[in-house]
């Protein structure tokens, strides 16, 4: 029997695996990493990690290794509002990553004592005490049993779909994003707002020899011609966005309300976009993946009784921080509030040579 068995080893289920592998035994469950040939598909993601996520990654003691970064480094965002045509810089550091790396690295950062299962997914969970959890991979099924169960399977959480049904959802939108071949420097990323396509929004991020576009939508049989008119959209606005060489997709949360984050219960926590840990102004989820890992880690290295009353207690200043980006959430989502705080010049920044 587990310890503790971990689905999903995205960035949240990988770094709580690692600060509690040495402790506990642990089982690190996934069924986006191939074990054969060491390959993993993709995660869907901007890449970008903002001022948040660089602060919890110097907390957790880690510095990143310089094959994970791509070009260009990013100093600052431009906002574009396309109905109105405001057009603005704000300045903001980002580092720019290749996703798969990334998660590729934290992965190699577990200690040889957690235990991993790729290619596996989980099928279905029997509560209970123990906790006996159903994987499926490689054409062949098994039943484990485990003490505590961490969701970390992200924004279509299994673990939350099955063991918290009434529980509120955040909203899901459907993310479009799309791969184009470019030789320009684009020394910023674009955060695009236009009501007519989604009350989310799009953005524009410069990869190497790529700008990626993406968008997140309402989710539904409109969402691939919303994305359409989009894209010509932002052609028309002056981007070069043709020929792409790949399209890909993701489902991703964006809470509407601090009771829509739901920690789990008694031995069963949920962490990063499982818990609904997301920025619902920006998207931004890589900065809550890594807190939640870490009040996860705080609530077990006391023990396994009962952890998940101890994580929802140590997450309250998450909470916190998510009512927070609920308030700025609004006034950027709501157009006239947002135009009149772009055409009031606050923040913004003066650029003299944009490329
Ligand atoms: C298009 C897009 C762009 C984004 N851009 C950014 C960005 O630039 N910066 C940023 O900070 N955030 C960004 N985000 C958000 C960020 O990607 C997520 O919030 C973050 O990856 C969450 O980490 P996680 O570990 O909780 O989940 P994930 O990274 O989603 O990992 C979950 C893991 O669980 C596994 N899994 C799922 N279900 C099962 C199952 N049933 N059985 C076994 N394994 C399972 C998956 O294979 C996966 O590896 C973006 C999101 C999207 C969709």
């Amino acid at each position: 029997m587990y310890d503790v068995l971990i689905v999903g080893a995205g960035p949240a289920g990988s770094t709580l695996a690692r600060m509690i592998g040495e402790k506990y035994r642990v089982l690190l469950v996934d069924k986006r990493f191939n074990p054969a040939n060491r390959s993993i598909r993709s995660k869907c993601c901007g890449g970008l990690l903002a001022p948040d996520a660089q602060h919890i990654l110097g907390t957790l003691g880690l510095a990143l290794p310089r094959d994970i970064l791509v070009g260009p480094q990013i100093f600052k965002v431009r906002a574009i509002d396309l109905q109105s045509g405001l057009d603005k810089y704000y300045q903001r550091f980002y580092i720019n990553l290749d996703r798969d790396k990334f998660d590729h690295w934290l992965i190699s950062l577990l200690p040889q004592s957690v235990e991993t299962k790729f290619g596996k997914h989980l099928v279905r969970i029997e509560p209970g005490n123990p906790i006996r959890v159903h994987l499926h991979g490689d054409n062949r099924s098994e039943t484990l049993e485990c003490r505590v169960l961490v969701g970390a399977d992200g924004a279509a959480s299994a673990v939350r779909r099955q063991l918290f049904t009434s529980a509120a959802t955040p909203r899901s939108y459907l993310a479009i994003q799309e791969w184009f071949p470019t030789t320009e420097i684009m020394p910023y990323f674009s955060a695009i707002f236009e009501p007519a396509i989604t009350d989310f929004y799009s953005w524009i991020i410069p990869k190497e020899n790529y700008l990626i576009m993406g968008a997140a939508l309402p989710p539904g049989k409109s969402a691939r011609h919303r994305y359409s008119r989009l894209k010509q959209a932002l052609n028309n606005y002056g981007f070069n966005l043709e020929d792409s060489i790949k399209q890909e997709s993701a489902l991703v949360l964006r809470p509407t309300g601090p009771g829509q984050i739901i920690t789990g219960r008694n031995q069963v926590l949920l962490i990063g976009e499982a818990a609904g840990w997301i920025s619902p102004s920006s998207a931004e989820g890589l900065s809550y993946a890594f807190t939640s890992a870490l009040f996860a880690y705080q609530s077990l290295n006391e023990g396994l009784v009962a952890p998940a009353e101890r994580y929802q207690k140590i997450a309250r200043s998450l909470s916190r921080n998510i009512s927070n980006k609920l308030i700025k959430s609004s006034l950027m989502y709501c157009a006239p509030s947002r135009r009149a705080i772009m055409a009031s010049g606050l923040f913004t920044m003066r650029v003299e040579n944009t490329l």
